[in-house]
């Protein structure tokens, strides 16, 4: 077998150019991913186990409502919440934008959302809309006694917290006025990954009729 130096020197620009292309459509692609957003306050602890994050409960049913304020310790959220879960919970974080539990809400039909942290009714698929922002968004909630929200000043701007009423957990924040064509025009803005989906159809088996408007 003989290999000539003309073979090499054929392969040796062909492989140069495959990789510059990769290399510039990699970071096309992260420029990309880093524009979509203006918000992006996302935070740098969602890494390795970020992809195993809580799984759709394939026989959800409607969770029963607490009747009074939710109160555990910081040991007990641990144990109840998964570590991405008590992080934006407990800890105002953030989950990262565009990420899987933003891909599962765009796809999720009708039905209500619930907090992870504690049961209480939040939002419904009727108020719901995609503001195109990378987190779930709704014009307003499905259960305002459920809703409270809080001046916040963190990261060198005035937005509003949106924080559940029943546990105190950590949901998002809420806009206002920024143009939407919905009922409200204000665009809670809210971590899917302490959402609890509930479709309407398994909700309805315990719930009567539970008709949409
Ligand atoms: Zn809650």
């Amino acid at each position: 077998m003989v290999l000539t130096g003309s073979t090499l020197r054929v392969r040796i620009p062909d492989m140069k150019r495959v990789s510059q292309l990769f290399i510039s459509t990699l970071i096309a692609g992260v420029a990309l991913l880093q524009l979509s957003c203006g918000d992006a306050t996302a935070d740098s602890k969602e890494q390795a186990s970020q992809d195993e994050g809580p799984k759709p409960e394939a026989n959800a049913s409607k969770p029963v409502q607490p009747t009074k304020p939710v109160i555990k310790t910081e040991e007990e959220w641990k144990k109840s919440l998964t570590p991405e879960q008590f992080e934006i919970l407990r800890k105002h974080g953030t989950e990262r934008a565009w990420g899987k539990a933003y891909d599962e809400w765009k796809k999720q039909g009708a039905g209500t959302y619930y907090c992870a942290g504690c049961d209480a009714e939040l939002f419904s698929s009727k108020e719901k809309f995609d503001a195109r922002c990378g987190w779930p968004a709704f014009f307003d909630s499905s259960k305002h006694e459920n809703i409270k929200t809080l001046r916040d000043t963190s990261f060198g701007t005035v937005r509003v917290e949106v924080r559940c009423n029943v546990c105190d957990g950590h949901l998002g924040h809420v806009f206002s006025g920024e143009g939407f064509d919905t009922p409200t025009d204000q665009r809670y803005c809210i971590n899917g990954k302490v959402l609890k989906f509930v479709p309407f159809a398994e909700a309805g088996k315990k719930d009567s009729k539970k008709k949409p408007e």
